[in-house]
């Protein structure tokens, strides 16, 4: 009908790749992610050096960190990066788990495919398998509160590990643990952590161990000027959203000067009304004043010699946070400035940290924001510093937000995916093997801990299968010991909700994954026409 000529529907140098290629690729694809890593799992993980265009350097085994600055490519690549995001906004802490499981899940799959099970089943198999495992994962945690401080303690810990924070650990747990103590929300028998609420600041310098939890805010900025004292003790606090100043617009108005007394008249009458913009506040009994806007000279001479502390230009964010920790209202209104605007802090004070000034407003009563100076002798310290204060903040306030725990070590999977075997049992149908497929998945949590230990990862995983045929559901690979152990008793603790979110978006992104069968990519419409015969590959550009 065609005359033997192909019809295109698609135009020209546009890719195409389907079916069984398309999987296979797709696949191949967010295996490379995973697998990269892969290695950095668990306590004794290695770091990934990344080096980008410009040629800074990150150090870390932060997952979401590595898959980010890798700055992949490959679409079916970039749903796992999605993976390991979403796993850093909802719990802050198992993105390298919840990738490396997406990873597995896909090489499962993959055996499947080969044995020619249609990736629809293997699909809805992971599905029924996930679904299920939410079930059982609520079975398998322990209750916790906001009194269990010592297991809050070990679940902050057990997110630090091998984050080159080692050393301080328990000062830093100490620390994450007090923070979302500070800004936890109860709402019933339910908990919640704004992480906004904590305010992780870094500062290069000192160690690890001058790291220290703020019950205020840390603004990285310096007081208007040097006459202002330095510090104030137990200051009323007020916070403006007004200019100090007379802003352009105010005086923007054609104002023909004609004379020098009319000059004199003019500059006089501003004068005036600065003054007046000093005199409210200083009348308002504030004497530490945080202002959003600018501040113009004269008045930042008034507050000094009234003795005010004040500091201008405080970011929105920062403005929320110093309200939420002080108990200010963000007053827009001079004339209405009342006693119910004014907050509290034990100390105001301006401090230089390694030689540069930063503003420290601690001791709030009852601050509903708190501050973590995250300190680290060189840039690279810091920064996997901060990034393990994140998880660790992270696991505290998932496992409250939950109210639940579980052993880790692998224990947690291990004892899943000998439940999922079993509910495997009672279904018929090739959906059967997709969710055997999804329980040997699960165990590459546990196999790539022992690997990382050294031990044998066959062994291990038979005598682990054993004990927890036993009723040890909290066996587990101790890393660091390099054998299996209780990992309860050991104190390596995570909360549940790292494993209920690290499944859940592991197997939607590997059934979106197999889902395809088809990849269509356009060429960019600016590409310029293909030399003939020349250069091929170059690609987008
Ligand atoms: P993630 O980004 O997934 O949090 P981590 O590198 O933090 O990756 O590793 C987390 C895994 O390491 C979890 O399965 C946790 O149970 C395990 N783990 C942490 N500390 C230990 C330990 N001391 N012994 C054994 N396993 C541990
Ligand atoms: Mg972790």
């Amino acid at each position: 009908m065609t005359n033997g000529h192909p019809i295109l529907i698609l135009p020209e140098g546009a890719l195409r790749t389907t079916g069984r290629n398309a999987q296979r690729n797709n696949i191949m694809a967010a295996k490379a992610v995973s697998d990269i890593v892969k290695t950095t799992l668990g306590p004794k993980g290695m770091d990934k050096m990344l080096v980008d265009d410009i040629g800074d350097i990150v150090i870390t085994n932060d997952g979401a960190t590595i898959v980010e600055e890798m700055n992949v490519e490959h679409p079916a690549a970039k749903m796992v990066v999605e993976v390991a995001k979403t796993q850093d906004e909802e719990v802050g802490d198992g993105t390298t788990t919840a990738v490396v499981l997406t990873g597995e899940l896909l090489s499962s799959a993959e055996k499947l495919l080969d044995k020619g099970v249609h990736s629809t089943v293997i699909s809805r198999g992971y599905k029924m398998a996930a679904e299920k495992s939410q079930e059982i994962l609520c079975d398998i945690g322990t209750k916790i509160s906001l009194t269990d401080e010592p297991l809050l303690k070990k679940i902050a810990e057990t997110a630090m590990t091998g984050k080159g924070a080692e050393a301080a650990k328990e000062a830093l747990a100490d620390i994450s643990v007090k923070a979302v103590k500070k800004v936890v929300v109860k709402e019933g028998e339910k908990h919640s952590v704004d992480r906004d609420d904590i305010q992780i600041e870094k500062k290069q310098g000192g160690s690890i161990y001058d790291s220290e939890l703020i019950e205020g805010v840390v603004l990285d900025k310096e007081r208007a000027s040097d006459a202002m004292p330095s510090k104030v003790e137990n200051p009323k606090i007020l916070l403006l959203d007004v200019a100090l100043e007379i802003k352009k617009t105010e005086t923007d108005a054609k104002i023909r000067i004609t004379s020098a007394d009319q000059l004199l008249s003019f500059t006089q009458q501003e004068e005036k009304m600065l003054k007046e913009k000093a005199d409210a506040v200083i009348k308002s009994g504030a004497v530490a004043v945080f202002c959003q806007k600018g501040m113009d000279d004269l008045v930042i001479h008034y507050l000094a010699k009234a003795g005010v502390f004040a500091v201008k230009n405080v970011s929105e964010s920062n403005m929320k946070r110093l309200a939420k920790a002080t108990g200010a209202r963000v007053a827009s209104n001079l004339q209405e400035l009342g006693k119910e605007d004014l907050g509290n802090a034990k100390l105001v004070e301006e401090k230089k940290i390694s030689g540069e000034e930063m503003i420290f407003v601690s001791g709030c009563k009852n601050p509903k924001s708190v501050s973590i100076l995250v300190r680290g002798g060189t840039e690279h310290v810091v920064d996997e510093v901060e990034r393990a204060v994140t998880d660790a903040v992270g696991g505290v306030s998932a496992a409250l937000e939950m109210g639940s725990a579980v052993a880790g070590g692998g224990a947690c999977e291990i004892e899943l995916a000998r439940q999922i075997r079993e509910y495997a049992e009672s279904i018929s149908g090739r959906e059967q093997l997709a969710i055997n497929a999804f329980a040997d998945a699960l165990e590459i949590i546990p196999r790539t801990l022992a690997e990382s230990a050294g031990m044998d990862s066959i062994d291990t995983l038979v005598k682990l299968r054993a004990e927890h045929e036993k009723k040890g559901k909290n066996s587990g690979v101790a890393v660091l010991h390099s054998r299996i152990e209780d990992m309860w008793k050991n104190g390596i603790i995570e909360p549940l909700k790292i494993k209920v979110q690290a499944i859940k978006s592991a197997s939607e992104a590997a059934q979106m994954i197999l889902r395809i069968d088809d990849v269509i990519a356009s060429s960019k419409k600016s590409a310029p026409p293909m030399p003939p015969g020349g250069m091929g590959g170059m690609g987008e550009y």
